[in-house]
């Protein structure tokens, strides 16, 4: 996709990643400009901003809507950055067009209705312009990978994926669980779709922003797609997740692209796959951890014992004959659950401060 591979960094201390930034939403024409020079100085080459924001709740900020097409034109102008917005209707896909802007996304919520999806793609039949597709709010593969083909057989030929975690009603460590393994496996269904990270959206809080890049950058994705704001204590939306140029920078500047040692493409493959497991698996046992430390809590105030051993041997005969029938090793399997149950153990009994 020749738009991914013009948005790379450019500047000489930094990896040679595409990456796109700007705020959330446009709120004001100097909000954007100004965010917008404060990226173009350290070298991003693609601008974000929402015009139209889908809101979970009705009464919060939902865009400045066409009013900002001119702003973001006008960043184009003055600091030659390629500039996007999200589309989630015909009539969003037609305003896009006529002020010419550079690439649209389609959000999450969007992705997840068919019938929105291919009327966007309706309206986009004969056009050139790049698309990034983000993936559905539920942990479905086949809903994204539907969304793209819709778009793809409507014409659209360059098109990205963005992923941006998915919504997880055990609230864990991020806002939506990243789920390593259903990008990866979009990778292995479309190996030709370019896949950028949004840390933000997935991270919903700052400090989370550079280790899910660096972890994005370790599992082979293809590019970033970072929220920035100039001011992000006083953004109208998603203002816990987003962070200023300065600290974008920062981040950048420390981004290491995982080197040639090992160029062979499958193997590469290969080892994205199960970092990505890795990764799932790491998430599984901290939040198995969390309800661990739950149940110490519940068994403390009601005076039970922490060890029950009829209830243990309940949990490894299960694991056994699971792992029996995916033709892992009896002997194995025990001692990733005594492990896992030493952890537990020691995790329940751990008093709060
Ligand atoms: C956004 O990028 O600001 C946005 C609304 O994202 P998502 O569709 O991923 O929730
Ligand atoms: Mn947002």
């Amino acid at each position: 996709m020749d738009f991914i591979e013009n948005i790379e960094l450019s500047g000489d201390s930094l990896c040679r990643i595409p990456v796109v930034a700007g705020p959330c939403s446009a709120e004001t024409s100097e909000q954007c400009m100004a965010t917008a020079k404060a990226l173009a100085a350290l070298g991003v080459r693609a601008f974000r901003a929402g015009l139209w924001k889908p809101r979970t709740k009705p009464n919060c900020f939902e865009g400045v809507g066409a009013e900002g097409l001119a702003w973001l034109t006008a960043v184009r102008r003055e600091t030659g950055m390629a500039v996007m917005s999200e589309v989630a209707t015909p009539v969003h896909v037609e305003e896009a067009l006529s002020a010419g802007l550079d690439a649209l996304w389609i959000g999450a919520r969007t992705t997840t209705n068919p019938f929105a999806v291919q009327e966007i793609a309706d309206a986009l039949r004969g056009v050139e312009i790049p698309v990034f597709v983000k993936n559905p709010v539920t942990p479905d593969l086949a809903l994204w990978i539907g969304a793209i083909e819709r778009l793809s057989n409507a014409g659209v030929k360059e098109i990205a994926a963005v992923h941006r975690g998915f919504a997880d009603y055990a609230n864990g460590r991020y806002r939506n669980n990243p789920q390593w393994t259903i990008p990866i496996d979009l990778r292995r269904e479309m190996p030709a779709i370019p896949i950028l990270c949004d840390p933000s959206h997935i991270g919903g809080r700052r400090e989370a922003v550079e280790p899910l890049c660096r972890q994005a950058v370790d599992l082979g994705f293809d590019g970033l797609f970072v929220e920035a704001h100039i001011a992000p204590d006083e953004a109208l939306s998603d203002s816990r997740q987003q962070i200023t140029p300065q600290m974008l920078g920062a981040i950048l500047g420390r981004l290491v692209l995982r080197d040639g040692a090992t160029t062979e493409g499958q193997m590469i493959r290969f080892r994205s796959e199960i970092d990505a497991i890795d990764a799932a698996l790491l998430d599984l046992l901290a939040r198995r951890m969390e309800v661990s430390r739950q149940i110490g809590r519940y068994k403390r105030s009601w005076n039970v014992a922490v060890l029950q051993s009829g209830r243990y041997a309940e949990v490894v005969a299960r694991f056994v004959e699971g792992a029996k029938s995916a033709g892992m090793d009896e002997q194995f399997i025990k001692k990733i659950v005594g492990a896992i149950h030493e952890e537990s153990v020691r995790q329940q009994l751990e008093k709060e401060e």
